[in-house]
């Protein structure tokens, strides 16, 4: 006599003594939260709790009286210290049972390896009435998914993330959605560069970051500043028809910093827009400790790179000539790279690459100036920038100015691969 109810709330427990005393750090149930909310489930609460059969009753217990769906990870294994089956038998109040088709299948697990059953494996075969079992192909101990008379739902997984996470994606969250999980939701976030938060906020106003439907953020993050627009789905107005009508409104205040949508990196569009022109790219980095080469990670598309200290005798390297200026120290202040254009173009040479890219960074007076060459078909420039802090913060960001003037630079490939001019992130 299950009753029909949606899931729209659900709270997650991390079973496992070793994740409360700090040596198992929780990456499930951050997953499984972000999985469920992507979903349109409001995920309240996060719990961890030790290996003790009272603790983990009590809180799937209390948990199911919050909300509509309870997710649990650990404590299916088959020692006498995985309680959640236990736990959770205990709050149904029903008594556990060996499933025929759960132990045939875990015999055969031994069997095939030529070794006897250990009984104490025998539990790992257990079902209670109200649940199902969820299949583990990575592992012995499958999932339980347990409906209750109310219709919340109880959903039991492994705590090995590489077990946890099929069985999530593969057995019980399908089952979910059947049941009816989350609201109709629609998110896009778009990724903004060469403006501040605050500037953000101006431009968008007031009103815009004010409305709760659709709602309107902002997040300043490492690699962007992110505007995030989602909605909830009401009457006859889908989540994504108010999302992209909110959409429209953002781009037209601040469509002209826009450089990704939602969670790609400078790489990943700086290797999209180069696949399409199918060019390639050849870095020298000089005084950034390779924070380019860093930020860009191991890609195919970059053919050369060479980070260079910035004290160096950088004139000498790959035959670049003399620069006829000594080279700048840090508390000058016109920095002298005149001679970067002549980097990129010979890191261009070396690579045999269709882009040069020459990043050079100086601390100055606790910023950093950072001046970027870039030569590619269609021409040269060249940009200097000052970015905040100096060190490491300061060669971080120094490097994403860089990615920034690198993907301004590449033109968007037109339908037959040739570059288009004109057009720009
Ligand atoms: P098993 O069948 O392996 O015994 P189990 O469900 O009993 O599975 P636990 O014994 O609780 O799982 O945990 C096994 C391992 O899974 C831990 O040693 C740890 O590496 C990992 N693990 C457990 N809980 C978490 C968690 N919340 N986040 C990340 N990893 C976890």
């Amino acid at each position: 006599m299950t009753a029909q109810r949606r899931l729209l709330t659900a709270e997650l427990l991390s079973v496992g003594t070793e994740v409360v005393v700090g040596e198992t750090r929780d990456t499930n149930a951050g997953e499984l939260g972000g999985s469920l909310t992507a979903a349109g489930v409001r995920v309240t609460r996060i719990t961890a709790l030790p290996d003790q059969l009272d603790t983990v009753a009590e809180a799937y217990r209390s948990a199911l009286s919050r909300v509509d769906l309870v997710v649990s990870t650990g404590g299916l294994g088959p020692t006498p210290d995985d309680l959640t089956r236990e736990a959770i038998a205990r709050v149904w109040n029903e008594e556990p049972v060996v499933d025929p088709s759960l132990e045939a299948w875990l015999r055969d697990l031994w069997a095939r390896r030529g070794i006897d059953f250990p009984s104490m494996n025998l539990k790992q075969a257990w079902l209670i009435p109200s649940a199902v079992a969820l299949a583990n192909p990575n592992g012995t101990a499958p999932g339980w998914l347990v409906s209750g008379r109310d219709g919340q739902v109880a959903v039991a997984l492994p705590g090995p993330p590489r077990e946890m996470r099929p069985m999530w994606a593969n057995e019980a969250l399908p089952r979910l959605v059947q049941l009816g999980l989350g609201a109709d939701i629609a998110s896009r976030t778009y990724r903004l560069a060469g403006i501040g938060e605050s500037q953000v906020a101006e431009l968008l106003g007031e009103s815009l970051l004010r409305s709760t439907e659709p709602t309107i953020a902002t997040y300043a993050r490492a690699e962007a500043v992110d505007v995030r627009i989602s909605a909830t789905g009401r009457g006859d107005r889908s989540a994504a028809s108010l999302v992209e009508e909110s959409a429209a409104v953002v781009l037209e205040h601040v469509g002209r910093y826009v450089w990704a949508t939602g969670t790609t990196t400078w790489s990943e569009a700086i290797g999209l827009r180069l696949a399409g022109l199918e060019w390639t790219v050849a870095i020298v980095e000089i005084g950034t400790a390779g924070s380019v080469a860093a930020l860009f990670g191991d890609v195919p598309w970059v053919r050369f790179g060479e980070s260079i200290a910035a004290d160096a005798p950088a004139a000498r390297v790959h035959g670049v000539p003399a620069s006829d200026r000594p080279a700048a120290t840090e508390h000058e202040t016109d920095a002298s790279d005149h001679d970067l254009p002549r980097f990129a173009e010979r890191a261009r040479e070396l690579g045999g690459s269709e882009v040069g890219l020459a990043v050079r960074t100086q601390a100055r007076a606790g910023d950093t100036a950072v001046s970027i060459a870039i030569v590619t078909p269609l021409g040269a420039r060249q940009v200097r920038r000052a970015v905040f802090l100096s060190g490491p913060m300061g060669r971080t960001r120094a490097a994403l100015a860089a990615a920034a003037v690198l993907l301004e630079s590449l033109p968007r490939a037109g339908h037959d691969g040739s570059p288009e001019s004109g057009s720009s992130a």
